[in-house]
């Protein structure tokens, strides 16, 4: 039996899950991401804590030691747009510049291969493979956290483009004239609607030009209260959710007529507004489609945060077969 390693790298911790060459999950767990302007430091930190683990032994299901030759690789998500050769293209959250990643975790860790992909490409590989996503033989994902990320995965396969942004649906321009910038220096992205802080972005402005009185004005707004407002029928609340989902539904309409896939899942923090959100996202990508593909089935992820690890793994095991 073969094992491999699933790591994703966030802003704030590393998760690292050791899986076995069929996919299953034995193990996963966290470190925190040194922040450094470089990776070294950081790969170092994953390199102790894989070690270790491997020192400890045992597949605890099946009571057997895994060697070091037992590990197939490395799949690895990271927060930037990656290429095909492995290279990360900057990586704003954690502060890097480009750097050959896969390169210099198979040099830092002495494990290869390493693949290494964006972390949403590889949450929806990991949502397609084990979670929402399976059974179907295409799927778009969506993650709405503090930004935007996205991924498609066609037959099995997850979409990364020849510069990395294939799938990257948060920096797709949904409003031509927008005047405030982006985190990534463009003007009216879906990200700066349809991300938690988007959302609070656009309440904000609608409360400060209305007078109505709403359940927004008695507490701070993020987008849990927006949601929870909109869902006890607060009406200022459900318009601006309605405005919020009108671009993710024009967002998703567009990337249909170039993917057109079977299922679309929402993840990320956002998407525990749950039923509400899908039903207004999924209004508004209706109006906007041919009557034959409204039929899109919309579902929410299964695998929590775990699906940049799982997808990461899922990468890794494609590749050497
Ligand atoms: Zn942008």
């Amino acid at each position: 039996m073969g094992y491999c390693f699933g790591i994703d790298i966030g802003g704030t911790t590393v998760k690292i899950g050791l899986a076995a060459e069929d996919g299953t999950l034995l193990e996963g767990w966290e470190i925190p991401t040194r922040k450094e302007p470089t990776p070294e430091g950081l790969l170092l930190d994953i390199r102790v804590s894989i070690l270790d683990r491997l020192d400890r032994g045992l597949d605890r299901g099946k009571k057997q030691k895994i060697r070091r030759a037992d590990i197939l690789g490395i799949g690895m998500a990271a927060p930037g747009a990656v290429t095909a050769d492995g290279i990360l293209h900057g990586a704003v959250n954690i502060g890097w510049g480009d750097v050959a990643l896969a390169e210099e975790a198979e040099r830092i860790i002495g494990i290869s291969p390493v693949c290494v992909g964006n972390d949403a490409r590889l949450a929806a590989l990991g949502e397609a493979a084990y979670g929402a996503g399976v059974g179907a033989r295409s799927m778009l994902m969506v993650t709405l956290g503090t930004g935007v990320g996205g991924g498609v995965v066609l037959n099995g396969k997850v979409l990364m483009g020849e510069s990395g942004v294939a799938g990257e649906i948060g920096h797709m321009t949904v409003n031509p004239f927008e005047t405030v910038r982006c985190n990534c220096g463009k003007m009216g992205c879906l990200e700066q609607y349809a991300s938690a802080t988007g959302m609070v972005r656009v309440a904000k402005q609608v409360l400060a030009k209305r007078r109505e009185d709403s359940l927004l004005r008695q507490k701070e707004v993020t987008a849990k209260t927006l949601w929870d407002a909109a869902r006890a029928g607060d009406a200022l609340a459900n318009e601006i959710t309605d405005a919020v989902s009108a671009y993710l539904g024009m967002a998703l309409a567009n990337a249909m007529y170039l993917v057109d896939t079977e299922k679309i899942v929402f993840g990320g923090g956002v998407s525990k507004a749950g039923e509400l959100l899908l039903q207004k996202v999924e209004k508004a990508y209706r109006s906007r489609v041919f009557a034959h593909s409204r039929e899109k089935e919309f579902l929410l992820a299964k695998l929590g945060n775990a699906a940049g690890m799982r997808g990461a793994a899922a990468l890794l095991l494609q590749k050497i077969r």
